[in-house]
Protein backbone atom coordinates (compact mmCIF):
# COMPACT_ATOMS: atom_id res chain seq x y z
CA UNK A 1 0.00 0.00 0.00
CA UNK A 2 1.19 3.65 -0.89
CA UNK A 3 -1.01 6.06 0.48
CA UNK A 4 -4.16 3.91 0.92
CA UNK A 5 -3.22 2.81 -3.09
CA UNK A 6 -2.98 -0.48 -3.74
CA UNK A 7 0.10 -1.03 -5.65
CA UNK A 8 1.11 -4.59 -7.73
CA UNK A 9 4.65 -4.99 -9.61
CA UNK A 10 6.29 -7.97 -10.64
CA UNK A 11 9.63 -7.41 -8.63
CA UNK A 12 9.99 -5.24 -5.81
CA UNK A 13 13.12 -4.36 -4.29
CA UNK A 14 13.74 -3.56 -0.61
CA UNK A 15 16.04 -1.44 1.39
CA UNK A 16 13.55 -1.43 4.21
CA UNK A 17 15.34 -3.94 6.76
CA UNK A 18 13.40 -7.53 6.74
CA UNK A 19 12.31 -7.23 10.29
CA UNK A 20 10.14 -4.47 9.53
CA UNK A 21 9.06 -5.76 5.72
CA UNK A 22 8.32 -9.62 7.70
CA UNK A 23 6.21 -7.24 10.31
CA UNK A 24 4.39 -5.76 7.75
CA UNK A 25 3.82 -8.61 5.54
CA UNK A 26 1.09 -11.35 5.70
CA UNK A 27 2.74 -13.99 8.00
CA UNK A 28 1.76 -16.96 5.67
CA UNK A 29 3.93 -15.97 3.27
CA UNK A 30 6.75 -15.51 4.77
CA UNK A 31 9.11 -19.01 4.74
CA UNK A 32 9.71 -20.22 8.15
CA UNK A 33 13.27 -20.27 7.61
CA UNK A 34 13.47 -16.04 6.46
CA UNK A 35 11.82 -15.42 9.38
CA UNK A 36 14.25 -17.72 12.01
CA UNK A 37 17.27 -15.87 10.03
CA UNK A 38 15.83 -12.79 10.32
CA UNK A 39 15.70 -13.24 13.97
CA UNK A 40 19.17 -15.11 14.50
CA UNK A 41 20.94 -11.80 13.39
CA UNK A 42 22.46 -9.42 15.60
CA UNK A 43 21.44 -5.65 14.89
CA UNK A 44 24.58 -3.78 14.01
CA UNK A 45 25.72 -0.43 15.93
CA UNK A 46 23.94 2.95 16.03
CA UNK A 47 24.96 5.71 17.64
CA UNK A 48 24.26 9.21 20.11
CA UNK A 49 25.00 12.15 17.98
CA UNK A 50 24.99 15.29 19.44
CA UNK A 51 24.73 19.13 17.27
CA UNK A 52 25.78 22.34 18.37
CA UNK A 53 24.94 25.71 16.86
CA UNK A 54 27.91 28.07 18.38
CA UNK A 55 27.92 31.86 18.71
CA UNK A 56 31.43 32.04 17.22
CA UNK A 57 33.71 31.61 14.31
CA UNK A 58 35.18 27.99 13.82
CA UNK A 59 38.31 29.94 14.44
CA UNK A 60 37.15 31.76 17.53
CA UNK A 61 36.53 28.22 18.55
CA UNK A 62 40.28 27.27 17.63
CA UNK A 63 39.03 24.11 16.03
CA UNK A 64 41.50 23.49 12.72
CA UNK A 65 40.46 20.12 11.57
CA UNK A 66 37.11 18.74 10.33
CA UNK A 67 36.81 15.81 12.17
CA UNK A 68 38.76 14.71 15.39
CA UNK A 69 38.66 11.05 16.37
CA UNK A 70 39.42 10.94 20.05
CA UNK A 71 39.97 7.43 22.43
CA UNK A 72 39.51 6.57 25.76
CA UNK A 73 41.89 4.08 24.89
CA UNK A 74 44.25 2.80 21.92
CA UNK A 75 42.74 -0.97 22.26
CA UNK A 76 40.31 -1.42 19.89
CA UNK A 77 39.27 -4.32 21.80
CA UNK A 78 38.94 -1.75 25.26
CA UNK A 79 37.39 0.89 23.00
CA UNK A 80 34.52 -1.92 22.18
CA UNK A 81 33.94 -3.24 25.52
CA UNK A 82 34.03 0.62 26.97
CA UNK A 83 31.86 2.29 24.20
CA UNK A 84 29.01 3.38 26.14
CA UNK A 85 31.20 5.02 28.73
CA UNK A 86 34.55 6.28 27.33
CA UNK A 87 35.13 3.88 23.86
CA UNK A 88 35.52 6.32 21.00
CA UNK A 89 34.08 9.30 19.87
CA UNK A 90 33.96 11.55 17.02
CA UNK A 91 34.33 15.59 16.47
CA UNK A 92 32.85 17.07 13.33
CA UNK A 93 33.29 21.18 12.90
CA UNK A 94 31.80 21.26 8.83
CA UNK A 95 32.98 25.07 8.92
CA UNK A 96 36.64 23.75 8.35
CA UNK A 97 35.17 22.51 4.72
CA UNK A 98 32.51 24.50 4.19
CA UNK A 99 32.86 27.71 5.77
CA UNK A 100 29.50 29.34 5.12
CA UNK A 101 27.59 26.36 5.68
CA UNK A 102 26.28 28.37 9.16
CA UNK A 103 25.67 31.97 9.24
CA UNK A 104 28.80 34.33 8.87
CA UNK A 105 30.42 34.30 13.14
CA UNK A 106 28.72 31.11 14.01
CA UNK A 107 30.11 27.63 13.50
CA UNK A 108 28.49 24.40 13.93
CA UNK A 109 29.82 21.03 15.47
CA UNK A 110 28.39 17.73 15.95
CA UNK A 111 29.46 14.78 18.24
CA UNK A 112 29.25 11.08 16.58
CA UNK A 113 29.57 8.22 19.46
CA UNK A 114 28.75 4.85 18.43
CA UNK A 115 26.97 2.55 20.53
CA UNK A 116 24.41 -0.30 20.39
CA UNK A 117 20.74 -0.43 20.81
CA UNK A 118 20.82 -2.21 23.44
CA UNK A 119 23.66 -0.05 25.63
CA UNK A 120 20.56 2.48 26.39
CA UNK A 121 20.03 1.59 30.00
CA UNK A 122 16.79 -1.01 29.90
CA UNK A 123 15.08 0.53 32.47
CA UNK A 124 15.21 3.86 31.49
CA UNK A 125 12.02 5.35 32.47
CA UNK A 126 10.40 8.10 29.66
CA UNK A 127 10.59 11.10 32.69
CA UNK A 128 14.74 10.17 32.94
CA UNK A 129 14.97 9.99 29.31
CA UNK A 130 15.79 13.56 28.76
CA UNK A 131 18.66 13.40 32.02
CA UNK A 132 19.96 10.42 30.23
CA UNK A 133 20.67 12.58 26.88
CA UNK A 134 21.89 15.80 29.12
CA UNK A 135 24.12 13.71 30.98
CA UNK A 136 25.42 12.44 27.82
CA UNK A 137 25.81 15.37 26.08
CA UNK A 138 27.63 17.44 29.05
CA UNK A 139 30.00 14.50 29.29
CA UNK A 140 31.16 14.13 26.01
CA UNK A 141 31.12 18.28 25.41
CA UNK A 142 33.50 18.68 28.57
CA UNK A 143 36.08 15.89 27.62
CA UNK A 144 36.30 17.21 24.03
CA UNK A 145 36.99 21.04 25.68
CA UNK A 146 39.51 19.05 27.79
CA UNK A 147 41.17 16.92 25.00
CA UNK A 148 40.83 19.58 22.27
CA UNK A 149 41.85 22.87 24.82
CA UNK A 150 39.17 24.66 23.45
CA UNK A 151 35.95 26.19 25.31
CA UNK A 152 32.76 25.20 23.52
CA UNK A 153 29.91 25.09 26.78
CA UNK A 154 29.52 28.84 26.58
CA UNK A 155 29.41 29.45 23.01
CA UNK A 156 26.64 26.95 22.79
CA UNK A 157 23.25 28.46 21.34
CA UNK A 158 21.60 25.50 19.84
CA UNK A 159 21.56 21.84 21.05
CA UNK A 160 20.21 18.79 19.92
CA UNK A 161 21.40 15.57 21.09
CA UNK A 162 19.85 12.06 19.28
CA UNK A 163 19.95 8.55 20.38
CA UNK A 164 19.75 5.00 19.31
CA UNK A 165 15.94 5.53 20.61
CA UNK A 166 15.98 8.69 18.01
CA UNK A 167 17.12 6.44 15.42
CA UNK A 168 14.76 3.96 16.27
CA UNK A 169 11.91 6.39 15.86
CA UNK A 170 13.12 8.25 12.62
CA UNK A 171 14.39 5.47 10.77
CA UNK A 172 12.03 2.78 12.15
CA UNK A 173 14.82 0.34 12.51
CA UNK A 174 14.88 -2.02 15.43
CA UNK A 175 16.40 -0.87 18.34
CA UNK A 176 17.96 2.50 16.16
CA UNK A 177 20.37 0.51 14.39
CA UNK A 178 22.12 2.56 11.59
CA UNK A 179 24.43 -0.50 10.28
CA UNK A 180 21.35 -3.17 9.38
CA UNK A 181 22.74 -6.31 11.16
CA UNK A 182 26.10 -6.85 12.42
CA UNK A 183 28.84 -8.58 10.47
CA UNK A 184 30.37 -10.71 12.50
CA UNK A 185 30.75 -14.32 13.66
CA UNK A 186 28.41 -16.71 11.40
CA UNK A 187 26.77 -13.71 10.00
CA UNK A 188 29.73 -12.38 7.62
CA UNK A 189 30.15 -11.37 4.94
CA UNK A 190 31.10 -14.61 2.79
CA UNK A 191 28.67 -16.81 4.53
CA UNK A 192 25.76 -13.53 3.50
CA UNK A 193 27.27 -14.32 -0.41
CA UNK A 194 27.30 -17.15 -0.62
CA UNK A 195 24.42 -18.21 1.13
CA UNK A 196 22.69 -15.27 -1.14
CA UNK A 197 20.45 -17.37 -3.23
CA UNK A 198 18.67 -19.27 -0.43
CA UNK A 199 18.80 -17.04 2.19
CA UNK A 200 15.11 -14.94 1.49
CA UNK A 201 13.22 -16.72 -0.98
CA UNK A 202 10.21 -15.04 -1.55
CA UNK A 203 9.86 -15.01 -5.40
CA UNK A 204 9.35 -11.25 -6.67
CA UNK A 205 10.84 -9.91 -3.85
CA UNK A 206 14.89 -8.69 -3.93
CA UNK A 207 16.42 -7.08 -1.07
CA UNK A 208 19.15 -4.44 -0.75
CA UNK A 209 20.20 -1.78 1.55
CA UNK A 210 22.81 -1.77 4.48
CA UNK A 211 21.15 -4.52 5.76
CA UNK A 212 21.90 -6.50 3.12
CA UNK A 213 25.36 -8.79 1.80
CA UNK A 214 27.57 -6.62 2.10
CA UNK A 215 26.84 -4.93 5.34
CA UNK A 216 26.19 -1.20 5.65
CA UNK A 217 28.33 2.30 5.14
CA UNK A 218 27.46 4.44 2.06
CA UNK A 219 29.72 2.73 -0.30
CA UNK A 220 28.14 -0.94 0.56
CA UNK A 221 24.49 0.07 0.23
CA UNK A 222 25.50 1.64 -3.37
CA UNK A 223 27.27 -1.08 -4.69
CA UNK A 224 24.46 -3.78 -3.45
CA UNK A 225 21.75 -1.25 -4.85
CA UNK A 226 23.91 -1.33 -8.03
CA UNK A 227 24.21 -5.04 -7.91
CA UNK A 228 20.70 -5.89 -6.90
CA UNK A 229 19.36 -3.35 -9.60
CA UNK A 230 20.73 -4.58 -12.55
CA UNK A 231 20.03 -8.38 -11.64
CA UNK A 232 16.05 -7.80 -11.79
CA UNK A 233 16.28 -5.65 -14.88
CA UNK A 234 17.64 -8.47 -16.38
CA UNK A 235 15.28 -11.01 -14.64
CA UNK A 236 12.17 -8.47 -16.06
CA UNK A 237 14.57 -8.66 -19.81
CA UNK A 238 14.36 -12.34 -20.02
CA UNK A 239 17.95 -12.85 -19.63
CA UNK A 240 18.19 -14.41 -16.24
C1 LIG B 1 23.91 9.70 12.11
C2 LIG B 1 24.38 8.76 11.04
C3 LIG B 1 25.68 8.84 10.59
C4 LIG B 1 26.15 7.99 9.60
N1 LIG B 1 27.42 8.13 9.18
C5 LIG B 1 27.88 7.36 8.17
C6 LIG B 1 29.19 7.58 7.64
O1 LIG B 1 29.92 8.46 8.08
N2 LIG B 1 29.60 6.77 6.64
C7 LIG B 1 28.82 5.79 6.10
O2 LIG B 1 29.23 5.10 5.18
N3 LIG B 1 27.57 5.58 6.58
C8 LIG B 1 27.08 6.35 7.59
N4 LIG B 1 25.80 6.15 8.06
C9 LIG B 1 25.04 5.00 7.54
C10 LIG B 1 24.34 5.32 6.21
O3 LIG B 1 23.41 6.34 6.43
C11 LIG B 1 23.68 4.03 5.75
O4 LIG B 1 24.70 3.08 5.49
C12 LIG B 1 22.89 4.19 4.44
O5 LIG B 1 21.98 5.25 4.53
C13 LIG B 1 22.15 2.87 4.19
O6 LIG B 1 21.33 3.02 3.07
P1 LIG B 1 20.00 2.20 2.93
O7 LIG B 1 19.45 2.54 1.60
O8 LIG B 1 20.22 0.79 3.29
O9 LIG B 1 19.02 2.74 4.10
P2 LIG B 1 18.42 4.17 4.36
O10 LIG B 1 19.27 5.26 3.79
O11 LIG B 1 18.09 4.20 5.84
O12 LIG B 1 17.06 4.13 3.51
C14 LIG B 1 15.93 3.40 3.93
C15 LIG B 1 14.73 4.23 3.49
O13 LIG B 1 13.55 3.46 3.67
C16 LIG B 1 12.54 4.32 4.18
N5 LIG B 1 11.55 3.48 4.88
C17 LIG B 1 11.69 2.85 6.06
N6 LIG B 1 10.55 2.15 6.35
C18 LIG B 1 9.71 2.37 5.31
C19 LIG B 1 8.37 1.92 5.01
N7 LIG B 1 7.72 1.12 5.84
N8 LIG B 1 7.80 2.32 3.87
C20 LIG B 1 8.47 3.14 3.00
N9 LIG B 1 9.75 3.60 3.23
C21 LIG B 1 10.33 3.20 4.38
C22 LIG B 1 13.27 5.27 5.10
O14 LIG B 1 12.52 6.46 5.29
C23 LIG B 1 14.56 5.52 4.32
O15 LIG B 1 14.45 6.61 3.42
C24 LIG B 1 25.29 7.00 9.04
C25 LIG B 1 23.97 6.92 9.48
C26 LIG B 1 23.51 7.78 10.47
C27 LIG B 1 22.07 7.68 10.92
Amino acid sequence: MANGEKLYAREVISNVIPNNVFNMSPQEVIPEQNLKLANAREFGISVATIYLGLDCTREELGLDDYTVFIMGNEDPRTQYNTRAEDGLYIVNCLNNVIPDSSPEGTCTMFFTMPIFGNDVPKDLKPEEYKKYKNDLAKKYIEDAEKTLGISIMPHIEEISVATPVTFARYLGTPEGTIYGYKLSGWDNLMARIAGEKTDYAIPGLSFCGGHYTRGDGYSSAYIIGDTIGKRVAKRLKGDA
